[in-house]
Parts: C-alpha cells; sequence; structure tokens
C-alpha cells in the first residue's frame, strides 16, 4: 500500500474511534497522549485539546486502584503493556476534571508497526453509567425515579434509602440473608462552608456523592440521609467485605478534590457500619452505625470503624 493511502486509512480509523462509546486513548512511548476521542472525554470532564500532548501521568487521570495506591508511579498499564507487549485489563478509578473519582474497566493494548512498538491505546469503560430520563417523554417511572431522587447529588433521597433499608429487613426475615449498613459524614463540612461559602459547599456534596457512588458495587445502595450524611446498603454477609467497602468509599473521597478556579481542596468522610444479620429496627441499626461514625470521628476522622451487631 502506498504511504499516502495508508495515511488516509490511518485517519479513517481515528475518525470512526472518535465515535466509539468507549473511552479510548493512544500514548506514544514517551507516554505523551496523541489521540483522545469523544468518548474519554464523556466519561472523564476532560477535552481532547486539554489533554493531547501532555503526558499520561501528568496529573490528569491520575489512576489509582481500591488502596489508593498511584498507578502513574510503578503501576501503569499502559507502560507496563508497552514494555512486555501482553494485553492488560485492570479496574481502575480515575480522576475526573470535577475532581471526584470515575470507577473504570481499562484494557490497554500495544500498538506495534512493522515489529516496532509505536506506543499503546488504552480503552476505558465505565462500570456504573449514570442512569438518564430518556428523551422528551416522561414516563410513570422517570417520576417515581425524581421523587426518589436527592436534587442536589443526584444520589436516592431519605424516603428512598429507608425503603430500601425496610425492604433488606424484608428479605431478612425470610431468607436470612444479612447485608451492611453505613453512615458516612463529611469532615469538618461547616468549615468548608464557612471558608468558601454554601456554593463551594454544595459542590463538594456533588463530588463527594460521584466517588462514593463510584465505590460500591452495583447490588450496594447509597442516599443522602441529611445534610452531609448518607446512609449505605452493603449487599454482602461478610465482615471482610463489608469493611472493604467502607474503606474503599473513604479513600476515594480522600483521592479526589473540589476544584472550582484556583480552589482544589480536598475532603474528608468519617464511617461507621455495621453487619446486621438478625432482624431488628431500622432505628437500631442506624443508631449503632451513627455511634460507630461518631468513634471515627473521634479517632481523628478521615476513618473507618465496624461492627457486627449481636
Ligand atoms: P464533623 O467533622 O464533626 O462532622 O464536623 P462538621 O462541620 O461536618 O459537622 P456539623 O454537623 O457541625 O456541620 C454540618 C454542616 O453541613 C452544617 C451545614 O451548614 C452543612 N450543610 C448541611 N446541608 C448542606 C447543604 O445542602 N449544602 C451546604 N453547602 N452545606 C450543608
Ligand atoms: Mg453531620
Ligand atoms: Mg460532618
Amino acid at each position: 500500500m502506498k504511504e499516502a493511502q495508508r495515511m488516509e486509512h490511518s485517519e479513517r480509523y481515528l475518525e470512526i474511534l472518535k465515535y466509539v462509546k468507549e473511552g479510548v486513548y493512544f500514548v506514544d512511548t514517551s507516554r505523551t497522549i496523541t489521540f483522545w476521542n469523544d468518548w474519554a472525554e464523556n466519561i472523564t470532564g476532560f477535552s481532547a485539546p486539554e489533554v493531547i500532548g501532555r503526558h499520561c501521568y501528568a496529573n490528569i487521570l491520575n489512576h489509582i486502584d481500591e488502596k489508593g495506591t498511584h498507578l502513574c508511579i510503578g503501576g501503569c498499564p499502559l507502560h507496563r503493556t508497552m514494555e512486555d507487549g501482553q494485553e492488560r485489563t485492570a479496574s481502575v478509578f480515575l480522576h475526573h476534571k470535577d475532581g471526584n473519582r470515575v470507577a473504570v474497566n481499562v484494557r490497554t493494548f500495544p500498538v506495534y508497526e512493522k515489529g516496532t512498538c509505536l506506543g499503546a491505546v488504552e480503552l476505558f469503560s465505565q462500570e456504573k453509567p449514570v442512569p438518564q430520563l430518556a428523551g422528551d417523554l416522561i414516563t410513570i417511572e422517570d417520576l417515581r425515579v425524581l421523587a426518589m431522587t436527592d436534587q442536589l447529588t443526584g444520589l436516592g433521597n431519605r424516603r428512598f434509602i429507608e425503603s430500601a433499608l425496610l425492604e433488606k429487613l424484608t428479605q431478612l426475615k425470610e431468607f436470612k440473608t444479612g447485608f451492611g449498613v453505613a453512615m458516612v459524614d463529611i469532615d469538618h463540612f461547616k468549615t468548608v462552608n464557612d471558608t468558601y461559602g454554601h456554593d463551594i459547599g454544595d459542590l463538594a456534596l456533588q463530588t463527594i456523592s460521584r466517588s462514593l457512588e463510584n465505590a460500591l458495587g452495583s447490588d450496594d445502595r447509597i442516599g443522602r440521609w441529611g445534610g452531609e450524611e448518607f446512609l449505605v446498603l452493603i449487599n454482602s454477609e461478610e465482615a471482610a467485605s463489608i469493611v472493604q467497602t467502607i474503606e474503599r468509599m473513604r479513600i476515594l473521597v480522600e483521592h479526589s478534590s473540589v476544584k472550582r478556579g484556583t480552589l482544589d481542596r480536598v475532603c474528608t468522610v468519617s464511617i461507621g457500619a455495621v453487619l446486621v444479620q438478625r432482624p431488628m429496627e431500622k432505628e437500631t441499626i442506624i443508631q449503632a452505625a451513627d455511634q460507630l461514625m461518631y468513634q471515627s470521628k473521634q479517632k481523628g476522622r478521615n476513618q473507618t470503624h465496624f461492627a457486627t451487631l449481636p
């Protein structure tokens, strides 16, 4: 194939990749981003002009794993793929332009031409796309969802999470399936409001909400319980996996930041969680989770405490 024809083909492929409904980007061997498609912007908030020509490790996407380890230093799947030519898959939490963390599944492939490595491509997709109302036609189901949604954060509201908890308790009575309940409270939130204003406080609530929901599995549930408190139902009967989930929530919030103009402020949360194994009043469960959350506050905040309820 003639060189000009080959170039034309490559450009056509890139044009097609622009519209793929999966984030796609290329890096060259120096890990400079050379291509960034529309869906990558959709997931991360960063547009192509903002990232092309920059290094993938230059504080843009900042992939971390669930323990908060920065993968750009030492664990970059793109870098490893270029070194050994192996395809890779990973579940990572990338940094959204708004400051929150997004859960994505990543696949990396090496790109070769005539036996020489030109770089690598990363494909990434969101585990949980944000549900959206379909078109102009509002259905009864849409209205039901709206009535159960907190307008500021987009999470379920108190009514939603309370009825989800009651449903879990009914299932526990019938099938003896235990579950976790966590109370999450933002640390020193009054200071955030007092220092930066109520609007930034609202923005912090939104950013933290995104990171919290990205820490959860598809069968877990979260709702805004009150001002800066969230109630989470964790679909597991095992103490270790409940602890893993609440730690993941804490770590993802700690690795998020509230951004506006030059402001780049990290907030943290304190969490208390219980494993419920027998039917009991919902108030008893919430009170227990609340007390453990309070222990996390007393021990210095940005902590988690867990107990199995007798
Ligand atoms: P702690 O670490 O002990 O939890 O301290 P805190 O400052 O977070 O706790 P406190 O309960 O004193 O403050 C909660 C603050 O949350 C007070 C209230 O103004 C603020 N708040 C509640 N709802 C909203 C909201 O919708 N938007 C904003 N911006 N602030 C809110
Ligand atoms: Mg509070
Ligand atoms: Mg608080």
